[in-house]
């Protein structure tokens, strides 16, 4: 695992007003597949409680 960002593939700086996220330096942008696969599990979750809300409205 890369020791400079433990896998994240970010890394943060301290600034004054909180963190900055780079790009992790060695690991370079996250590889595509991942994102991609994040995405879609977030899109997934994101509908699933549009579906609870619009369920718990009707109901
Ligand atoms: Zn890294």
């Amino acid at each position: 695992m890369c020791s400079i960002c433990g896998g994240e593939y970010s890394v943060r700086t301290p600034v004054d007003y909180g963190f900055l996220y780079h790009l992790c330096p060695h690991c370079g942008s996250q590889p595509h597949e991942e994102l991609d696969k994040e995405f879609a599990e977030l899109y997934r979750r994101l509908d699933e409680a549009e579906d609870r809300s619009k369920k718990g409205r009707s109901a």
